[in-house]
């Protein structure tokens, strides 16, 4: 999914939380180095011919994606969150909704590749729909819009009368 989406999904999911700011910043920092390729070598999104392809992204920067992505490695720092400050375990599982949203919303079209959950133990991936298909950016911003109104009515109903 595109990085603005995860941003107001984990916010809308994570609103009751008082750290949801943090599980916000946690649901957008695996997209970081894609982000960073993309300020590296802005032209061809800025010329109008898309993404950047694979090939040309910086192998550091395609390793950081990688790592980021990989539901091991979210398991591995999650233990750590858990062990050094359990009251932050619940918003950086942003970073691994972040990952479960991106394992169904990324297809080996390119300049896309599925998410490579597993990484780096196995290439495994479910190659269902690129973020970037019209339909599901209808859908999902059709979605977010619902659930932001629907949020925003019950605040109005719950706001104390004055
Ligand atoms: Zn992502």
């Amino acid at each position: 999914m595109d990085t603005f989406g995860h941003a107001l999904w984990t916010g809308a999911l994570y609103r009751k939380n008082p750290k949801r700011w943090v599980a916000v910043v946690c649901g957008v920092v695996p997209d970081l180095p894609i982000l960073a390729a993309l300020l590296l070598n802005p032209w061809p999104l800025l010329k109008g011919q898309g993404l950047p392809a694979l090939d040309t992204i910086p192998p550091f920067l395609v390793a950081l994606d990688l790592t980021a992505h990989s539901v091991l490695v979210f398991a591995v720092m999650a233990a750590v969150v858990w062990l050094m400050r359990p009251d932050m375990l619940v918003p950086f599982s942003g970073w691994g909704l972040h990952i479960l949203i991106d394992v169904f919303s990324h297809a080996n079209v390119p300049p896309f590749t599925a998410t490579t959950f597993l990484f780096p133990v196995s290439d495994a991936s479910i190659s269902v729909v690129n973020w970037n298909h019209p339909v599901f950016i209808g859908v999902n911003y059709t979605l977010l819009a619902l659930v932001y109104v629907l949020l925003w009515q019950r605040r109005i109903r719950t706001s104390p009368k004055t």
